[in-house]
């Protein structure tokens, strides 16, 4: 009989540990086709979004396309509106106002952007609907998947691979367009003329496009999107959200259409799974919120289909609230929602007004730095003086220069100039002012340009008029 002198140690259960791997594997979403009220809303959202992003590179506006943004030039035209370096405060409020939209939408109603509006959405609702009519819906895909390759499926995965290129390099070519005139920058493309970093972009977000949207899709929501970092600490029990009533649905179980499932202790959830083959990210949203959720309510729409069928009122999966869902009342006007819609509503007051009231010239003034002042041969006491002129408007203006703020100050000649569209012109002035009219050795007066076609472009600037300490003896 042997004696091993070691015994076997048992650990405790409460001492053993669990091992997670921390990489797991994709596993492809299938989404099922459905039909329903927010999917068309989201078909309206997403064609809207479409025909604005790539309508407005191709509108002509004046002599230009509608939206372009000419970073050489240093020059953002938006319709018949240009921002130039200067309006940076300006561009700057426009991002904000962008973001705190964002945050007051996602307290209101959670992550709607996400679901209806947001670009990698809508691009990848587009591309299932092109993997929809090449390779046919859910099951047809998952059918042709695990096939092996043949004539068949080789001819639906190359239609579906040519569709989603030829969208993507469309959306490639209008991205670059926003940034370069798009009628030669095709036809430079085409023929070869483009350069080398045309190329390049177009092949840049032509690939972007096509693998986010046709490859990554998910997992740019679920791992790569910043915003979906942090919108969960925007949310609370009054956030509206894509929501399971597990109340009216469990237990689930499956049963006839017109049996008497309550009696059998069933709830209205019939567990067809109809609503977990229909999202997109492939979660279950009967477990709950969960932040892979993107509240595209497109689980809602398959499961009121479900609902209508069985004769169960709609809405077991539906947009509400954590304390609805409790029996408790929603308050939609809270602290947090209302803090955003007044820096919301501040910021949007400061860039209407600031756009509104805004004269696209501009007015910079310089002294002749090599002589403080002259003395003519008529006896004046001469200043010179570099103005700096920029017309910011969409068309070339005549500018008149007048001087005030000193009883007998004038120009030596009148100065008139042309300042093109979107440039800037240096104009040399000299103004005379009389040495009876001296009261002190600096004194304060006001450069004005006026452009004599339209009388609302006008600046004006405040400058120096520098004299001799002793005037009298020059009388
Ligand atoms: S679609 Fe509705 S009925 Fe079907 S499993 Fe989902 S929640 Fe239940
Ligand atoms: S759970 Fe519903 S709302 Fe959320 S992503 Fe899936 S389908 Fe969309």
């Amino acid at each position: 009989m042997s004696t091993s002198p070691i015994n076997e140690v048992k650990p405790d259960k409460s001492e053993l540990i669990e091992v997670v791997d921390l990489y797991q594997k994709r596993e492809k979403v299938y989404t099922r086709a459905f039909k329903g009220v927010y999917r068309n809303l989201r078909i309206i959202g997403g064609a809207f979004l479409f025909i604005l992003y790539f309508g407005t590179v191709w509108i002509p506006w004046g002599d230009r396309q509608a939206i372009l943004f000419d970073l050489p030039a240093r020059q953002f035209h938006i319709f018949s509106v240009t921002f130039w370096p200067q309006d940076m405060i300006l561009l700057s409020s426009l991002l904000i106002i962008c973001a705190f939209g964002l945050f007051f939408i996602t307290v209101l109603a959670g992550r709607i952007w996400c679901g209806y509006t947001c670009p990698q959405s809508v691009f990848t609702w587009v591309f299932m609907w092109a993997e929809k009519i090449t390779e046919g819906d859910r099951n047809k895909r998952m059918k042709l998947d695990k096939a092996e390759m043949g004539i068949s499926k080789f001819r639906r995965k190359f239609l579906k691979h040519t569709l989603w290129l030829m969208i993507s390099l469309a959306t490639g070519i209008t991205f670059v367009g926003y940034f370069t005139p798009i009628n030669t920058l095709v036809i430079d493309l085409v023929s070869g003329a483009a350069n080398s970093w045309a190329y390049f972009w177009v092949g840049f977000f032509t690939l972007a496009t096509y693998g986010n949207a046709g490859w990554l899709r998910e997992q740019v929501c679920i791992y790569m999107c910043p915003y979906a970092r942090f919108q969960s600490v925007m949310f609370d029990e009054n956030t509206l959200i894509v929501s399971y009533d597990p109340n009216r649905g469990e237990t689930r179980g499956p049963r006839k259409r017109d049996s008497d499932y309550k009696t059998k202790g069933l709830g209205d959830c019939i567990d067809c799974q109809m609503c977990v083959q229909v999202c997109p990210t492939g979660i279950d949203i009967r477990d709950g919120l969960q932040y892979e959720c993107i509240g595209c309510a497109a689980c809602i729409d398959a499961c009121d289909n479900i609902m209508e069928k069985m004769n169960y009122p709609k809405g077991l999966i539906r947009y509400t609230t954590e304390n609805s869902l409790a029996g408790k009342a929603t308050k939609i006007l809270r602290p947090s929602l209302l803090g955003y819609l007044s820096a919301l509503l501040i910021i949007s007051g400061f860039f209407s007004y600031t756009l509104l009231t805004r004269v696209p010239v501009t007015l910079e003034i310089s002294r002749d730095r090599n002589t403080l002042y002259n003395e003519t041969s008529r006896g004046t006491i001469e200043n010179v003086y570099m103005l700096k002129i920029g017309n910011m408007d969409q068309h070339d203006h005549p500018f008149k220069v007048t001087v005030s703020g000193i009883p007998g100050i004038k120009l030596s000649e009148e100065t008139k100039v042309i300042v093109p569209t979107g440039e800037v012109k240096m104009v040399p002035v000299r103004l005379e002012l009389s040495p009876d009219k001296i009261t002190s050795r600096n004194m304060t007066f006001s450069f004005k340009i006026v452009s004599q076609d339209s009388e609302h472009l006008a600046a004006t600037q405040e400058s120096r008029f520098i004299a001799p300490t002793d005037p009298v003896r020059l009388k």
